[in-house]
């Protein structure tokens, strides 16, 4: 079936991907495979605007390229590379800076956050995130970007800058990527209030063992009116029930929702049956991956067999680009 255009997504390779990983992008890029062309990158640069320490920056691609991998990321069909594998992004990157307004960069609200979470680390390349971003997209001649609402004005942003680029050079060397809104599911910690993340310890990892994933999904916080086993639980304000509601049988799902409300369930036996259930649901997973972390060889091979393919489209943008700049 022929392919509706090309689609490119990134991730900071942050090690060992968790549950929000999973449900709120991996799970997202392995359907999109169906339909699109598929460019996923492991964009290693852009971790180094907040990353300072990079000694385990080699492994944390490691994991996350064996977390995708096992996911179901099909390497024959989908490109998936390591961003610094192609050098080219940073030329781009830096033909692009010279159409973007410096005061338009500063003005946005991710460029602020970032000042007030690292102060003391205000470096040039925050400021060029957006612009380093537009040249991933458009140096592989994207037409669709996957975005959670979030992430729209980055791609507004991008689309900007490629409209001046090739305003000011006359041409029509760079595509104008279109944003495919995405159902973004935020997916909860285990404190059952803050976003998933590792950075607040409060996630899920998937290629955790079964024992650490049960240990982690019985310290989960339900209802928090529940106190007592014998008082009734409101399983609508439970995170432990909203992933139920995606990872155990329905008939399950139906019986919490009636024994919670009036304490037929209690928290623990909830959390038992969700952890066998989530376990149950990663087996797959996690047997790919063992297969694949016995082969390391076969992943490197992968990566670098996707930057090939990825440089060969990057190398004929830039001759466009460059011929556009009519560059001596
Ligand atoms: P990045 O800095 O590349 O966004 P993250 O690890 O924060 O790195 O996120 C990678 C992807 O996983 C992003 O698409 C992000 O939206 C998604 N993601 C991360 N945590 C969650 C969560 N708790 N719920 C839903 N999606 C999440």
């Amino acid at each position: 079936m022929a392919k509706k255009g090309r689609v490119f997504s990134g991730a900071r390779p942050t090690g060992r991907q968790h549950l929000g990983n999973y449900l709120g992008a991996i799970q997202n890029y392995v359907a999109l495979q169906d339909d699109y062309e598929c460019v996923y990158c492991i964009v290693d640069i852009h971790a180094l605007t907040t990353v300072e320490d990079t000694l385990d920056l080699k492994q944390n691609t490691y994991e996350m390229a064996l977390d995708w991998l096992a996911a179901g990321i099909r390497p024959q069909e989908t490109i998936m590379f390591i961003q610094s594998h192609v050098p080219e992004v940073m030329e781009l990157h830096t033909l692009l800076s010279m159409v973007t307004p410096l005061g338009k960069l500063t003005d946005l609200p991710t460029f602020k956050e970032k000042i007030r979470q690292q102060p003391d680390n205000v470096n040039y390349g925050l400021v060029g995130y957006p612009v380093l971003m537009t040249a991933d997209i458009v140096l592989y001649k994207t037409d669709v970007v996957p975005v959670g609402i979030d992430q729209a004005p980055h791609i507004e942003f991008a689309r900007e800058i490629v409209r001046s680029f090739n305003y000011r050079y006359k041409t029509n060397a760079l595509v104008e990527p279109q944003m495919k809104n995405t159902k973004i599911l935020k997916v909860l910690g285990i404190d059952g209030k803050e976003k998933m993340g590792k950075s607040l310890n409060n996630h899920i990892e998937l290629a955790a063992t079964p024992e650490e994933t049960k240990t982690r999904v019985l310290q989960m916080v339900t209802d928090p009116a529940r106190i007592k086993r014998t008082d009734p639980g409101n399983p609508d304000v439970c995170n432990v029930f909203t992933m139920h509601k995606i990872f155990s049988p329905q008939d399950e799902v139906d019986m919490i929702n009636v024994e919670c409300r009036r304490a037929g369930i209690g928290c623990v036996d909830c959390k038992t049956r969700f952890a066998a259930n989530l376990n149950k649901n990663l087996e797959p997973f996690r047997a790919k991956r063992a297969e694949l972390d016995a082969k390391p060889d076969v992943v490197q091979d992968i990566l670098n067999d996707g930057a090939k393919r990825a440089r060969t489209i990057a190398q004929k943008t830039m001759t466009e680009v460059r011929e556009a700049i009519q560059l001596p």
